[in-house]
């Protein structure tokens, strides 16, 4: 018989398992079930639109043997079982190659569960088993095969007898050792809390004998010892269990292993509904982003059950793009067991369901800002940035759902960050709109010339340190009324009347020579004019118009838009308190050619700072350089 090796990846990870010095071994026994269970779901939703099968659902089951003499735990299901070919697939390899790039990355993590994600649960057998038997037979062949490994040495497939469709898993355990006793779980104690611990909600009965001993009433007789064949598990889903009857430790022992995550959720919404829509929901928010959240293949969803019965993996509907990051389940009994993918979307009674969702999830996120605040800003910094976008994608509409979950770092206490709601609340008496900035850091946002005086005017700054930022606000337009502003808009209003009297009348006697510096920059700028917004530094740009320096900047960085570039109308705006500005002056009446030279200057310093490129590298240099000799 021919031994086959495992593909290298799922070699790897099987001399993870088999040298593990994981502490939850006995982890392995839930997934062996979680797979017998699936195995049976799928021949029994089969069984339920094709009668010929002939079972229902008392028919299925579970067993567990435990075989104290041979050494061995095996346990069986009569579910959909697999073909040569299944067992070659599903048992030779491991499904997703991504997991081992993750797993090198991360190793064995002291608390972190990742053993039970990306389709590894099966291996976790070699955790505590020496050798591995699987013996199946496929629904609907009456053909069986054996797959054996030890993990180390490779798997052989063969023919074999079977009588009844189905798999069982055969482990012969590891020799005890004085670290580990594999005994253990030949226990029926230890099986009966293993299975509570993990396994208690499936579906379908799972069974093994347990022994009763009575001990009888009269002195010195001899206990009596009899086995029954029992059901270990409740069978009753947890989101079918009253919230009282649950504690957090089984809320996160579902969630990690059902949507196969290392760490636990943030928190979970457990609700019962019942009126226009009856379901019940089990949802939660995760503690981290998955690594592929903010790229395409992420699949967003929720599972969807009819009856307690699954019908789909992932329901898309049930959930907006800006809540995407929620992982959970929606059982309802007002959905049809055979409802298509294309008629579901149109389900009335899905979309009540999926408002009501939004709403609670919304709704939890709020109490969570309110009365945890840590574990919000936990919350936002893994999946803030999608409300920005969701903002963003849907043209305004999430507006009013969003708004009030965003966040955004700010001047007001050391770049901590601060909800909108706290930024009006203690908007200074004479601030008529929202400021913020534009930057890929805080520091260079600090930096920005005309940061100093709104800072000076004592009015908080909102810092936009993501791509999306501004374009999400463009969006919005307001919040409650004020209008967000970009500290480098042209015309920001900060003066007094009187200052700007004053700015009017140097305007207007230096005409003249911004006329002739407009000139000298035509086709950069729209023009160059005096700043009301600086206070040290000589120069800044500013936008006027729609699109502004920032989004200039991202647009054209975007590789659709390459060839079609977009500009932001720009101002070059001058400081006339600066000593630079008398200079220009002086320059105006004495040496025009060196003020076009200093205008050059001034208008590539002013890029420089504002993190854009600089158009003519070579006579930037050459102007700098002519300065200095
Ligand atoms: P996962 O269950 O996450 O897909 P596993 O490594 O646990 O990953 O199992 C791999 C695959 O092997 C399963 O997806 C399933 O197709 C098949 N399998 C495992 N156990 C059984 C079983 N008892 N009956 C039928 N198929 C099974």
């Amino acid at each position: 018989m021919e031994t086959k090796q495992f593909k290298a990846e799922s070699k790897r990870l099987l001399d993870m398992m088999i040298n593990s010095i994981y502490t939850h071994k006995e982890i392995f026994l839930r997934e062996v079930i979680s797979n017998a269970s699936d195995a049976i779901d799928k021949l029994y939703f089969k069984s339920l639109t094709d009668t010929s099968i002939g079972m229902s659902k008392d028919d299925f089951k579970i067993d567990i043997v435990p075989d104290k003499e041979a050494g061995t735990l095996t346990i069986s299901d009569n579910g959909i079982g697999m073909n040569d070919e299944d067992l070659e697939n599903c048992l030779g390899t491991i499904a997703n190659s991504g997991s081992l790039a993750f797993k090198s990355d991360n190793e064995l993590g002291e608390d972190v569960d990742i053993i039970g994600q990306f389709g590894v649960g099966f291996y976790s057998t070699f955790m505590v088993a020496k050798e591995v038997t699987v013996i199946t037979k496929p629904f609907g062949s009456d053909k069986a095969y054996k797959w054996q490994s030890n993990g180390v040495d490779g798997y052989t497939i063969e023919d074999c007898e079977k009588e009844t469709t189905g798999t069982d898993v055969i482990l012969t355990l590891k020799d005890d050792t004085d670290d580990e006793k594999y005994s253990r779980y030949l226990d029926q104690y230890q099986l009966q809390t293993l299975v509570r611990k993990y396994s208690d909600y499936i579906r379908f009965p799972i069974k093994m004998d347990v022994e009763h001993t009575h001990y009888p009433d009269e002195e010195g007789a001899e206990p009596e010892v009899h086995v029954e064949n029992e059901i270990i598990n409740s069978m009753t889903p947890i989101w079918k269990k009253n919230k009282n009857e649950l504690d957090d430790e089984q809320y996160n022992n579902f969630y990690t292993e059902k949507f196969m995550d290392y760490m636990p959720p943030l928190t979970h919404i457990h609700s019962k509904n019942e009126g226009t829509a009856t379901y019940d929901a089990l949802l939660y928010i995760p503690s981290h982003a998955p690594f592929d959240y903010y790229s395409k293949d992420y699949e967003k969803g929720l599972q969807l059950y009819s009856s307690g019965v699954m019908i789909m993996e992932k329901c898309a509907d049930l959930l907006p793009d800006y809540f995407s990051f929620v992982k959970g389940l929606v059982d309802s009994e007002d959905l049809s067991l055979n409802i298509s993918r294309e008629m579901l979307q149109h389900d009335r009674q899905l979309k009540i369901i999926a408002k009501n969702i939004e709403r609670s999830i919304k709704n939890e996120l709020t109490k969570m800002l309110k009365n945890d605040r840590e574990k919000y800003e936990k919350f936002y910094d893994e999946f803030g940035l999608q409300f920005k976008f969701g903002i963003y994608q849907s043209y305004g509409s999430a507006k009013d759902t969003l708004e009030d979950l965003l966040m955004f770092s700010s001047s007001f206490d050391n770049g901590k960050k601060v909800t909108l709601a706290e930024y009006v609340d203690r908007m200074k008496e004479d601030q008529d709109c929202i400021y913020y900035a534009c930057g890929e850091t805080r520091e260079r946002i600090e930096m920005l010339p005309v940061f100093e005086k709104i800072k000076d005017k004592g009015y908080e700054v909102l810092y936009f340190t993501q791509d999306v930022d501004e374009f999400a606000i463009k969006v919005m337009m307001n919040y409650k009324e004020k209008q967000f502003k970009s500290i480098s808009d042209t015309d920001l209003n900060l003066d007094t009347e009187e200052e700007k009297e004053e700015t009017k009348k140097t305007e207007e006697e230096n005409k003249d020579m911004f006329e002739f510096m407009t000139k000298a920059l035509e086709g950069k700028v729209k023009n160059v004019k005096l700043s009301t917004k600086l206070k040290s530094y000589p120069v800044c740009l500013s936008s006027d118009g729609q699109v502004t320096i920032e989004m200039e900047k991202v647009l054209n960085s975007m590789p659709q838009n390459e060839g079609n570039q977009v500009k932001a109308e720009k101002c070059l705006e001058l400081n006339a308190s600066h000593p630079v500005f008398e200079k220009l002056k002086t320059l105006f009446d004495t040496d025009k050619d060196k003020l076009t030279d200093y205008t050059k200057l001034l208008y590539s310093q002013a890029l420089l700072i504002e993190g854009l490129s600089i158009e003519n590298p070579v006579e930037f240099a050459n102007l700098v350089c002519d300065l200095m000799v």
